[in-house]
């Protein structure tokens, strides 16, 4: 999953509105930016298949997108904000843990329980359904960006720009369709 990470962000946010919005947008996307760091330390590894939905293949991503990984994460990136409060520190931990919760259903199975396990999972929504999974993501989106809207205009603390926060992630989810096919 891309663009849907960060309406799930939103949706948190939503639910947590003491929780910085800043560190669940980090936190969505956090085992990313390790997978990204990973690779280039040549620690994970990732290959590119022009064509073949979804046009790359996560060869090795055991210890940024691995379930047991993604508990540490998640436990690590939330221990920063305990001084906050417990409620804050849950919802900036759970920010982390969502990415595989959502991965799981679109990615083939590449999502390891830990760390070099023979087991991997993942529903693979990205190959069995080569555009129709642009369509389930939106779905989602359009829940998380509803409930957000929803309850910022009901709470009023936060939200001031709900509607331009999800036009962002819509617009995110629009460069990344299987038709723009960007950076593919
Ligand atoms: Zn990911």
């Amino acid at each position: 999953m891309y663009a849907g990470h960060y309406a799930a962000g939103l949706a948190i946010k939503a639910n947590q509105p003491q929780a910085p919005t800043w560190a669940l947008l980090l936190g969505v996307g956090f085992l990313d930016v390790l997978f990204g760091i990973f690779v280039m330390l040549g620690i994970e590894k990732v290959t590119v298949t022009p064509g073949i939905s979804p046009g790359f293949s996560l060869d090795f991503i055991d210890w940024s997108h691995s379930l047991a990984m993604s508990i540490v994460w998640a436990v690590l990136f939330s221990s920063f904000f305990w001084r906050r409060g417990r409620a804050v520190a849950l919802a900036v931990g759970f920010a982390v843990f969502s990415h595989f919760l959502l991965d799981w259903p679109m990615h083939p199975h590449d999502l390891a329980l830990w760390p070099h396990s023979s087991i991997h999972i993942g529903l693979g929504l990205w190959q069995r359904l080569p555009v129709g999974w642009w369509w389930v993501e939106l779905a989602f989106i359009g829940a998380g960006c509803t409930y957000y809207v929803v309850r910022a205009r009901r709470i009023g603390t936060f939200g001031g720009r709900a509607l331009w926060a999800c036009a962002v992630v819509v617009l995110l989810h629009v460069i990344n369709s299987p038709w723009l096919a960007v950076a593919k």
